[in-house]
């Protein structure tokens, strides 16, 4: 069989080999439940606080403000869902291009009752922070009480890689007495995070994006912060998220992070190079198309609309030549559908329609993006398979 092409980071990324080792034996060997005092389980035990001082350093918290969790759905679902268990005094404040791991526990927690604001975004996907400092201004002088507020806002978008004004937000949050979430699921092990710089009280974090294995993540919350517990039963997580925890992937997902911390720096040029002849190819191809997103965006995440064309029959022919990207519509079996993202950024529907998002990930090369690029020339212009 060929070699396969794969281009769709943002969606999951490969397990690096480093964090596969490093889980290995706490399958097979050092398989002891951590939460047995005998002298076999505590290999496991320590293995857990150590990945938890990692995983801490690497976004400059405490290790006692990390809860391990199954991924970025659970961790977002957690901080809404928390804001709904007094519906009628509950305030959440969030953007329209969210993921859906916010949008639709928003949409869960307004049927209960809560209210909840969807800022909108610029042409470019970033957020008008003023529209924030407004609609927070709303909602603090309409209360004669104070009222718990959230902001949440996403570190990075996944469909566009905008990367939003996440230290501002917080601030303007603070200044009106809200905390601040952020899904900073893309963000994290690919641009520098750092909660406490960035004064963010949750986060959300999910392994599988930074080369850690998938069904694993972290919540962070800030040590002053209460959050109700997830699951009720043992003790694990301080008492807020019972069960057996995952060893070997908290392990894997530690030695993920602090890897792709590490080399942030090489990782980052390596993309960029990539990122910069699959941009330099397309551009000598003729194609009309529009690049979407800020300048101020992940690097890697390449969100692409092509006039006239269907993201979804692009994304099929590129996969019968082994390469694999991703679209910015959603599809299901009858209708292409424009994505809530490119509807909030108001893309023209004539290119809309046509858009692909192609994510680089530290282990693609130049000439893979150039293949890709002369793919998408050879099946537009030609409109073979
Ligand atoms: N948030 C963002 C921005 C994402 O891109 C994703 C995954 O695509 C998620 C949340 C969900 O994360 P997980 O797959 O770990 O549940």
């Amino acid at each position: 069989m060929s070699e396969h092409i794969y281009a769709d980071n943002a969606a999951t990324t490969k397990l690096d080999p480093d964090a596969f080792e490093a889980m290995k034996p706490f399958l097979c060997d050092i398989y002891g439940n951590p939460s047995q005092p005998y002298s076999f389980s505590r290999g496991a035990k320590k293995a857990i606080k150590e990945a938890r001082d990692t995983i801490a350093e690497c976004i400059n918290a405490s290790p006692e403000e990390i809860i391990f969790t199954s991924g970025g759905t659970e961790s977002n679902n957690w901080v809404i869902k928390e804001f709904s268990n007094n519906t009628s005094e509950r305030y959440i404040i969030t953007s329209l291009i969210e993921h859906h791991a916010i949008l639709n526990a928003c949409a869960s927690v307004e049927k209960k009752g809560a209210f909840v604001k969807y800022l909108g975004v610029d042409s470019k996907g970033t957020i008008y922070e003023q529209d924030l400092r407004d609609q927070l201004s709303l909602l603090r002088n309409n209360q004669t009480t104070t009222p718990p507020i959230l902001v949440s806002i996403m570190y990075a978008n996944n469909e566009i890689g905008t990367i939003e004004p996440i230290s501002r937000a917080a601030e303007i949050a603070h200044n009106y007495g809200a905390v601040f979430h952020t899904d900073a699921v893309q963000a994290i092990g690919h641009i520098p995070v750092d909660v406490a710089k960035d004064k963010i009280d949750y986060l959300s974090a999910s392994a599988h994006k930074f080369n850690g294995p998938k069904g694993i993540g972290f919540l962070y919350k800030k040590r002053d912060l209460s959050i109700s517990s997830h699951n009720d039963g043992g003790a694990q997580e301080f008492g807020l998220r019972a069960g057996t925890e995952n060893v070997a992937s908290i392990v894997a997902m530690a030695v993920a992070l602090q890897k792709n911390c590490k080399d942030m720096r090489t990782n980052e040029m390596n993309i960029m190079k990539c990122e910069q002849a699959f941009m330099d190819r397309l551009g000598q191809s003729g194609l009309d198309y529009i690049c979407n997103g800020s300048e101020k965006k992940l690097p890697g995440n390449i969100s692409l609309s092509f006039r006239g064309e269907d993201g979804e029959s692009l994304l099929h022919r590129l996969d019968l030549k082994r390469i694999y990207v991703s679209t910015g519509a959603a599809c299901d079996n009858i209708t292409t559908q424009i994505s809530h993202v490119l509807k909030a950024i108001r893309l023209n529907e004539e290119y809309a329609m046509g858009t692909i998002r192609v994510s680089f990930g530290k282990d693609n090369t130049v000439d893979e993006a150039i293949k890709i690029a002369d793919a998408l020339r050879s099946i537009i212009l030609n409109k073979n398979p």
